[in-house]
Formats: C-alpha cells, sequence, structure tokens
C-alpha cells in the first residue's frame, strides 16, 4: 500500500471517526438537553416541597409556642386557684377514691396543730383518730370511738350530710363534704365560730327576755289571785249586808258595793287568764262532756239579759250531731259565753243566735265542729275588725263606750281556741250586726249521742206559730229533717186562716203581735179539741203557770234543746184534749226536804231533843273568808269549826269527825288537794266517804279534774254564795242529826 493510500484510508477513518463523534455529540447533546429539562422540574419541584417544608416548620413552631402558653397558662390558673385556696378562712381538701388526702390548704391542715402526718396520703380514718388521739376534737357527751364511728359512718354515705364539729379550742366547724363522679371526695371545713357565739348569745338573750316577760306575766297572775281574795270578802260582805234589814238607800248602797265587786272579779278574772296564757300556765283539762247542754247552760245564763233588752236568744244545734265530745267543758264555756255574751251586749234589738254544725271525720273520731254566733246588734267597722282581738282593745266610739268591758275577753278567746287546734273569724256589718265564728275539731265521745226520737204515728204535720223569722227557720228545719211536712206562719191570724185538718199538732210563740200564744191556743180549742198545741216560751215561770198546763200540751223553754224538742214529740202520743198534762211541777226546792221541822233555829245552845247537830268543818285560810263563810250559815243549826290549813283540817276530821267538808283549795302549809288525799287515805275503804266540797278560787284555775282527781267531790266558785252554800249543807244532811233550819229566811235563801 502507498503512502498515498495509507494516508487517505488513515484521513477516511478520521473523517469516519469524526462522524461518529459528532453523532454521539449531538446524541449527548440531547440526553443533556433532556436531562436539563428533568432537572429543571426536579428544581421545581424541590423548591415547592421546600416551600411546603418551611410552612410545615413555620406551623409546628406555631404551634409549638402556642402550647407552651397554653401549659403557662394552665400552671398559672392553678398556682392562682391555688394560691386562692390557700388563701381561705375555711379548710379545703380533697381526697382521692381510697379516702387518701390528695392535697389540703393551710387552713385545713392548721385545724390539727402541726401534726406532720396529716399530709397528702394520709387516710380519712387515719385523720379521724388523730383528732380524737390529740385530744383536737370535742366529741362532747360522745365518746372518741362513738364519734369516730359515727364520723366514718358518715363519710362512707353516699351523699354525707353536713355536720358541724368543735374544736378544743372552742371553734365550730361547718363539715361539707361533697363526692364527685370517680369517687373523690372534696372536703370543706366552714369556719362558724362567730355565727355559732352569735346565735347563742342570741338565743341566751331571748330566753332572758322570756323568762322576763313569764315572770311578769306570772306576777301579775299572782296579783289577781291577790287581789281576788280580799274581793271575795268584799262581794261575800255586801251580799250579808243585803240579808239585813236596810232602808231603800242602804239597799243601794249594798248592790252597788256588790254589783262593782263582781264586776272588778270579772276584770281581774280576765287578767289572770291572759297572764296565766301570757305565762305559758294555762292547760287544758279535756274530758267527757256535753256540748249541746254547755251551750243551753251559757244561753241560760244569758237569758235574763237579752229578756231584759227584748232580744231572742236561740240555739240551733244541728239535729244529727252527735253532742257527747272529749274537751275543755270550762274552757269551751269560756268560749261561748264571751261571744254569746258580747253578741247579747252589743245588740240592743233583735236577736242573738247561736248554730252549731259540723263535719264528721271519721278517720279519727272526730267532728269538725263549726259554731257560729250571729247578731243584729251595732256591727264592728271594717278597719277595727283585727284590732278587736288585740289584748285591751275595744272599738272606741260612742255607740260602743256605753258597755262596759276590759277588751281583754276576745284576746283570750283567741288564744283558747288556738290552743285547741281551732280558728277564729269574724264577718260584721256597721249597725247591721256581727257573726263571730269558730272551727273546733274534737274528739266524739263514747257516751251516749242523741238518737232521732220515735215520733207518734198520727203526727205527720206541724204548724210553727212564731213572728221571729230565725226561730221559724230553725225549727221548720228541725222539724223537717224528722220527716214532719211544717207549715210556718207569723202570726195568730195567719195560724187560724191556714188551720186545717192536715195539721197534727201547732208550736206557738208566746209573744206574737196582736194575739198571743195563749190566745191563739183558746181560739184553736174552740174548733180544733184534740189538737196538741205546745208553747215556745223564753220565760221559765210559764213552766209551772196552772193557766198555761191548762191549755198546752207542753212548755218548751226558748232556747230549745233537741232533747227537750224530742220529748215533747214522743210524749204527745197520748191524746192531750181529753186530758190536758199536769204542768211540770216545778223542782222541789233543796230546803223542802226540811220544810217542817220542829227545832227552832237556835245556833249554839245544845239542843233540847237528843239529836246531834250536823257537824261541818271549813278549811279556810282567809280571816275574812272564814267571817263571811260564819254568817252565811248563822241561821243554820249546824256545829261549825274552821281550819285554819290543810294540815288543821286532817287533824279536825280525826277528832271532830265532820258530817261535811267545805274546803278551801290553795292554803298554807298543806292545800285542799293534799288534804283531802290524806283524808281519804285516813278513811280507808270500809268508812263511810265523807263529802268533801272544794271552795276554788276562780272556775277557771279550778281543775275540775284535778280537784276530782284528789278525791274532793264537788267545787263551789268564789265568792261564796249562801244560797249555794245552804244547797249543798241541805243535800248533806246525814240520816239522824236535828234539822238545820226552820227560819223562813234561811228557807228563802236556799230556794
Ligand atoms: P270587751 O267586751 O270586754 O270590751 P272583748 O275583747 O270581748 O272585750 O271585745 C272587744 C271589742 O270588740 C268590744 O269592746 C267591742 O267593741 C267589739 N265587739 C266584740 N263583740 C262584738 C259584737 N258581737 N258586736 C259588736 N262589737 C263587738
Amino acid at each position: 500500500m502507498s503512502l498515498a493510500e495509507k494516508l487517505a484510508q488513515e484521513r477516511r477513518a478520521r473523517l469516519a471517526a469524526e462522524r461518529l463523534l459528532e453523532l454521539k455529540q449531538a446524541e449527548l447533546t440531547d440526553a443533556n438537553r433532556k436531562l436539563g429539562r428533568h432537572a429543571l422540574a426536579l428544581t421545581k419541584r424541590i423548591g415547592a416541597t421546600q416551600a411546603e417544608i418551611a410552612t410545615f416548620r413555620d406551623e409546628n413552631e406555631k404551634v409549638k409556642s402556642d402550647l407552651n402558653t397554653a401549659n403557662e397558662k394552665v400552671e398559672q390558673a392553678e398556682r392562682r386557684l391555688w394560691h386562692s385556696i390557700q388563701a381561705f378562712q375555711d379548710g379545703f381538701a380533697f381526697f382521692d377514691s381510697n379516702s387518701k388526702l390528695i392535697g389540703a390548704n393551710t387552713a385545713y391542715l392548721n385545724i390539727f396543730e402541726g401534726v406532720e402526718e396529716v399530709s397528702p396520703g394520709v387516710s380519712y380514718v387515719r385523720i379521724l383518730q388523730i383528732l380524737t388521739d390529740e385530744g383536737l376534737i370535742d366529741t362532747e357527751e360522745l365518746s372518741a370511738d362513738a364519734w369516730r364511728a359515727m364520723m366514718t359512718e358518715r363519710w362512707m354515705s353516699p351523699a354525707p350530710e353536713p355536720t358541724v364539729i368543735r374544736l378544743w379550742n372552742d371553734r365550730y366547724l361547718k363539715l361539707i363534704d361533697q363526692r364527685g363522679h370517680d369517687g373523690d371526695i372534696v372536703s370543706l371545713a366552714l369556719d362558724i365560730t362567730t355565727t355559732v357565739h352569735y346565735e347563742e348569745e342570741l338565743r341566751a338573750a331571748r330566753e332572758r327576755a322570756e323568762a322576763a316577760n313569764r315572770a311578769k306575766s306570772a306576777f301579775l297572775a299572782n296579783m289577781s289571785h291577790e287581789i281576788r281574795t280580799p274581793m271575795n270578802g268584799v262581794v261575800g260582805m255586801a251580799e250579808l249586808l243585803n240579808d239585813t234589814n236596810l232602808t231603800e238607800e242602804q239597799r243601794l248602797y249594798a248592790n252597788t258595793i256588790k254589783n262593782s265587786g263582781e264586776a272588778l272579779l270579772v276584770i281581774i278574772n280576765d287578767v289572770l287568764d291572759y297572764s296565766k296564757i301570757e305565762a305559758e300556765k294555762l292547760v287544758l283539762h279535756p274530758e267527757p262532756f256535753d256540748l249541746e247542754a254547755c251551750m243551753h247552760e251559757v244561753v241560760m245564763l244569758l237569758q235574763a239579759n237579752a229578756r231584759d233588752k227584748g232580744l231572742t236568744l236561740l240555739v240551733d244545734y244541728d239535729l244529727f250531731m252527735p253532742t257527747n265530745f272529749i274537751g275543755d267543758p270550762g274552757r269551751i264555756r269560756q268560749i261561748l259565753t264571751n261571744l254569746i255574751g258580747n253578741a247579747v251586749k252589743f245588740t240592743n234589738e233583735g236577736h242573738v243566735t247561736a248554730r252549731v254544725t259540723g263535719v264528721p271525720q271519721p278517720e279519727d273520731n272526730t267532728v269538725m265542729l263549726h259554731i257560729s254566733i250571729e247578731d243584729s246588734g251595732i256591727g264592728i267597722p271594717e278597719e277595727k275588725i283585727r284590732h278587736i282581738f288585740g289584748e285591751f282593745n275595744q272599738v272606741e266610739d260612742e255607740a260602743n263606750r256605753q258597755f262596759e268591758g276590759t277588751g281583754l275577753g276576745l284576746a283570750i278567746t283567741e288564744r283558747l281556741i288556738k290552743m285547741m287546734d281551732g280558728e277564729i273569724w269574724v264577718e260584721s256589718e256597721l249597725g247591721q250586726g256581727s257573726c263571730f265564728g269558730f272551727r273546733l275539731p274534737l274528739v266524739v265521745s263514747d257516751g251516749s249521742q242523741i238518737n232521732a226520737p220515735e215520733l207518734p204515728e198520727n203526727l205527720n204535720c206541724v204548724m210553727i206559730v212564731d213572728d221571729m223569722e230565725i226561730n221559724r227557720e230553725i225549727l221548720n228545719r228541725q222539724l223537717q229533717r224528722l220527716g214532719l211536712k211544717v207549715i210556718a206562719v207569723n202570726s195568730g191570724a195567719a195560724a187560724l186562716e191556714q188551720m186545717s185538718a192536715e195539721v197534727d199538732l201547732v208550736i206557738t210563740d208566746r209573744n206574737l203581735p196582736g194575739m198571743d200564744g195563749l190566745k191563739l191556743a183558746r181560739s184553736l180549742r174552740h174548733a180544733w179539741q184534740d189538737l196538741p198545741v205546745l208553747l215556745l216560751s223564753s220565760d221559765p215561770t210559764d213552766t209551772s203557770d196552772p193557766a198555761v198546763g191548762a191549755i198546752f200540751a207542753g212548755v218548751l223553754q226558748k232556747p230549745l234543746p233537741r232533747g227537750a224538742l224530742f220529748t215533747a214529740l214522743t210524749n204527745l202520743s197520748a191524746p192531750t184534749a181529753a186530758a190536758p198534762p199536769a204542768p211540770p211541777a216545778p223542782e222541789p226546792a233543796p230546803a223542802a226536804s226540811v220544810s217542817a221541822p220542829a227545832e227552832p233555829v237556835t245556833p249554839s245552845p245544845p239542843l233540847a231533843s237528843d239529836l246531834r247537830r250536823m257537824r261541818v268543818l271549813a278549811a279556810e285560810d282567809n280571816r275574812t273568808n272564814q267571817l263571811v263563810f260564819r254568817k252565811m250559815v248563822k241561821d243554820l243549826n249546824i256545829d261549825l269549826r274552821f281550819a285554819n290549813n290543810g294540815q288543821e283540817a286532817v287533824e279536825l276530821f280525826q277528832s271532830f269527825a265532820p258530817d261535811l267538808i267545805f274546803m278551801d283549795i290553795s292554803m298554807p302549809k298543806m292545800d285542799g288537794k293534799e288534804a283531802t288525799q290524806a283524808i281519804r287515805a285516813l278513811e280507808g275503804p270500809e268508812h263511810r266517804r265523807v263529802q268533801i266540797v272544794a271552795l276554788t278560787a276562780h272556775a277557771m284555775d279550778g281543775d275540775s279534774e284535778g280537784i276530782l282527781a284528789a278525791g274532793l267531790d264537788d267545787y263551789l266558785t268564789k265568792p261564796l254564795r249562801k244560797a249555794l252554800i245552804h244547797d249543798r249543807l241541805m243535800k248533806n244532811v246525814p240520816p239522824g242529826v236535828a234539822p238545820l233550819s226552820t227560819s223562813e229566811d234561811a228557807l228563802r235563801a236556799t230556794g
């Protein structure tokens, strides 16, 4: 091969290599370009990711810092809370569900006076032990063991009641423990020392005030008792004076002394009752009693006053209500006397009606009684209605002040009714009248209750003749409830006009305008011979008036007790016109039994006859009362001795062997009840029981139950009344003693 060929060959080779290089370079460039593009994309992505990371980092930082702040805040709040808890004056602690102390403030820890064991982890039971062991607690009447047992039991209960504990240094802590859902307990120990001391002071102050008030009331009660004793002397002597030969003028003076004395006694008794209630010394003495009889007794006593004023006094006792109840009859009588007495006092014309109804409450055998006293009197101005129940309060005006009174009656009445769990109210219209009502729950007693009467078969229709509407209404209702037909008319003329064969009975009032009851009965006699006519009357003498007895089948005394109405209706069965019943015989006077004795009255010289004189012992410490007593029986032929106290009475009982004893209740050394008990003990069961009559200062404080329980048989209330003393003497004359009296005087006194 030539050089040239060699050179050409080499050139070709070089060219080929150069071409290949170029090709490769082009490939490389392309690859590079691709790579560049890829790198660019990658870089872009990295940039984005980096930005994201940066954001994340920022956020992370922020969260971190926020968390820190929050943590700081919580810590701060915790610190503050703890500071506050520490600053409490009161103890604060919390326990876990195992009753282990988690934490407590200083006030709580201070209770333990630095006992180091009381720190987180100590148990509640151990704390109680420390309290007692270290003498930190005053367990008062409980032993340490009992106190811990009581406190542990309390702690264990699901919701412990707050309790007060007393520390050794007279501090009082009120423990309030609250159990959480998870069993943790938050325990507060509030220091209530000042409150407790303040309350104690208040209580002591109140007790002092009450004691002072009671002392005042007791003083009043004693004072009125002391005043009453001489007043009884005044009244008694005035009564005796009246029995002597006096001129008209002297009699007027003596009567005035007696009436004023009695008025004063009423006032004193009111004051006494009131102060007794105030001094909380008044007790009720419940016993079985007859309410209807009690009402009629009260009305009977006030009847004379009502009649003098021309008032009709009525009792409307629900026909089928029981009458026997358990209650304090003395106090119930006092309430009724006051309300009915007021009604009569403050009524110048018209009527006073006492109504009794009741709602039986079988579950406890009681009746809720509803008693109202209605009058047609002067009324009470509206603004004074509450005022009059206050003590010493009266309506102060012209119309009122013509009436006497203390203004205590209603105050006492209201208190008594409250004591009996009742309630009083009043409705009134000025110039029209008043109605006082009260509710009283009373237990029904077992005694006999009034049953509806067996009416005669031929009694179906009754005519009532009365000009008083209220009277007609009450009677009408009562008769209708017995199943009778009633025709009610208001005058004799109307009665005659409406009379027919249908009428089986006429009940007529005595005082009717125009034709009175007597005239009406006579007129009826002509046409209706067999028709029975009953007379309604408020005059007790009608019952024994022969003129009345001749035409009437009977007399019904107003106010009419249900029993009396029932008896009168039942008794109608016998034909009356043919044989008019004799008028009911007047009660024989107690003296009647000795109306014809042979002995003259000579008190001191021994009797000519063989009969001994009745021996009477009067135990009475007060000289004036002794004198009054002696004078009251001076006309009687008795052998009288006085004992100055209970002891002497017992001695005289043995040496003098009295037939009758009058026994004052309040006496020095030994009182009347004790003396009676001693006498009853001496008598023994085999001896004749001597009658002992108590003399009490005041019907109300002579608790009849106590007196009778002490062995006394009966009692009289001072001031002593000649008639009553004579009555008791006459009733107890034993066989074989000289008659007590022939003197007209004595007979009159006892009549
Ligand atoms: P006293 O009757 O002794 O004054 P009370 O306490 O019984 O005392 O009555 C207080 C007052 O109430 C009476 O003074 C009278 O003004 C008034 N009052 C009581 N009952 C009636 C009544 N039925 N009608 C009008 N006023 C009455």
